[in-house]
């Protein structure tokens, strides 16, 4: 028979690795306390039309991307792509948009596409959403949590922030009709995607990564010439925020992003560091989604961000901390009676100095090939619990790591000093 593999694009996130995750949860979970964002923890299926009506019935992931199914009840659901348009639809049902709301969330997003490096069909974002404010602060306090959380995982020098507004329907509307018209003379030298969005989705052209298509584009009108007074505003009113708060950005007038939802402000730090997959954070305003989705007008301005790829920046610029043991403290007995004596004591242990990793001999095993095990634990210290130390009520504590480059001796404790011995010597 043959074995059961993962689905391909479908990772195990081995105990090798979490650690590295949850280090980057960790410091997120506090950033985003620290700025008032709130975590919100929405089902990873949803109903498909969320994210037709959401996401846009022409982007590359409605078009091809999402994994939907037909469940018993023969509803069209799917897995979740993204998570803006779920946390949408939760903040509509549940009320939460009456006022200013700050959110976050994690979790698993589903995409069906081509398997790479740092690219996967389940992968994981982070995102954040902050509603009700229409005004540029709000743009300029998400992008400015994001290069904080740069600057807090060492890799600040290693992300680049792009900037773009691409104003508003009307504007965008009317710079459209321009782009079309301008490619529609030079179709022939369009790559065959950017030939059909010419149709579904011409702004997503500016996005192609086809060389020919660049050059072509070289001569296109810019978005920025077809701008708003309003975008134009605010988007000037931006870029004064971020450069008084000493955020470095270039401004990228082909940055579009890949969503129907947004509107004026657009953005995305990259890397050059991850070969093709360099984006590792982008975001935008989308303040016609809500009301889009079936909310009241509620404007919004968010961002996502990739955790695989923000783990593998991390380590490429080896930013990572260093790993760590398992275990602080292995028992190791011999005999029932023994074990039963070590079992209790562990247990009070953890009671008495919480935090401690104690990890316990099980399965018996002669005293080489438990101290052995003791030893690949990582763990600075074996209690070892026999015979004679059931008969004398004792313990004996084994140091496993040399401690100023020397190795003390193993000694002898009463069993009632041991957790006044294991402060010392653990400095707990
Ligand atoms: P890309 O252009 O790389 O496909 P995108 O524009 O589709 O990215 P978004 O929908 O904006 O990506 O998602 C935000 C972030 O989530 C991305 O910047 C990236 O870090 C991450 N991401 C998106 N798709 C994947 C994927 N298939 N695998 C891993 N990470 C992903
Ligand atoms: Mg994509």
């Amino acid at each position: 028979m043959s074995n059961i593999r993962a689905i391909r694009g479908m990772n195990d996130i081995l105990p090798d690795v979490t650690p590295s995750w949850q280090y980057v949860e960790t410091v997120i979970g506090s950033l985003m306390a620290s700025y008032g964002y709130s975590e919100m923890r929405m089902p990873i299926v949803e109903q498909t039309d969320l994210f037709r009506r959401g996401v846009g019935e022409t982007t590359d992931i409605v078009e091809k991307e999402m994994y939907t199914f037909l469940d018993r009840n023969e509803e069209s659901l799917t897995l979740r792509p993204e998570g803006t348009a779920g946390c949408v639809r939760a903040a509509i049902q549940h009320g939460l948009l009456n006022t200013v709301q700050r959110l976050w969330y994690t979790g698993a997003m589903f995409r069906y596409e081509r398997p790479q490096k740092g690219r996967q069909r389940q992968f994981h974002q982070v995102g954040a959403e902050a509603f009700g404010v229409a005004s540029a602060d709000m743009d300029a306090e998400v992008i400015l949590l994001t290069a904080r959380l740069w600057r807090e995982l060492g890799i600040a020098e290693d992300v680049q922030l792009q900037l773009n507004s691409i104003g508003n329907a009307e504007s965008r509307n009317a710079y459209r009709d321009a782009l079309v018209a301008y490619l529609r003379e030079r179709v022939d030298a369009l790559d065959e995607d950017s030939q059909r969005r010419l149709a579904s989705n011409p702004l997503r052209i500016l996005d192609s990564k086809n060389q020919e298509t660049q050059a072509v584009l070289d001569g296109a009108p810019s978005l920025v010439d077809f701008l708003d007074e309003e975008s134009a505003a605010d988007f000037s009113r931006l870029r004064e925020l971020l450069d008084a708060a000493g955020v470095a950005y270039s401004l990228n007038p082909r940055l579009v992003r890949g969503l129907d939802y947004y509107n004026k402000t657009v953005f995305e730090w990259v890397t050059d560091r991850l070969g093709a997959q360099g984006t590792v954070c982008g975001g935008g305003r989308y303040d016609g989604l809500v009301e889009q989705l079936g909310g009241k007008s509620v404007p919004g301005v968010g961002f996502a961000m990739g955790i695989e790829r923000l783990v593998l920046l991390l380590e490429e610029c080896g930013q990572l901390p260093p790993a760590e043991a398992s275990a602080d403290v292995y028992v190791v007995s011999f005999g029932d009676s023994a074990q039963t004596e070590a079992l209790a004591a562990a247990e009070q242990l953890r009671d008495a100095l919480p935090g401690l990793r104690i990890v316990q001999h099980n399965g018996g095993g002669s005293f080489k090939s438990q101290m052995k095990k003791a030893d690949k634990s990582g763990a600075r210290l074996a209690l070892i619990w026999g015979d004679d130390e059931v008969a004398a009520n004792t313990v004996s504590i084994k140091p496993l790591r040399e401690q100023n480059n020397e190795r003390v001796g193993q000694q002898s404790v009463a069993r009632a000093e041991l957790e006044q011995t294991l402060r010392a010597l653990l400095a707990v």
